[in-house]
């Protein structure tokens, strides 16, 4: 996908499944990803950790955005809907996407 050097962290509480932080001053950018993705099955972790990488390279999710995850993950539309069904029995409602 293109993405440089990504360091990721794992975070516990309330909040999203996952967030990046864009590289600031040279600073490499973070991945956090909460505890609870990892109760999902592979597939949608790997969806999770593909989103999360294409917002390194294009924040919000216009065309180029769904394009770049398209390239990586050309079912990414369906795994999206999957996410937001069992995320939302997975998690309880604790959880946004
Ligand atoms: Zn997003």
């Amino acid at each position: 996908m293109g993405a440089e050097e990504v360091r990721c962290a794992f975070r516990a509480g309330r909040g999203r499944v996952a967030a990046t932080d864009p590289a600031q001053g040279g600073r490499h950018t973070r991945a956090l990803l909460h505890w609870a993705t990892f109760q999902l099955p592979i597939h949608l972790v790997d969806y999770v950790v593909a989103y999360e990488l294409a917002h390194v390279r294009v924040s919000g999710h216009g065309p180029e955005y769904w394009r770049l995850l398209g390239r990586a993950l050309p079912e990414c539309r369906r795994l999206k809907s999957e996410l937001d069904e069992l995320g939302r029995r997975v998690w309880m409602g604790d959880l946004a996407s």
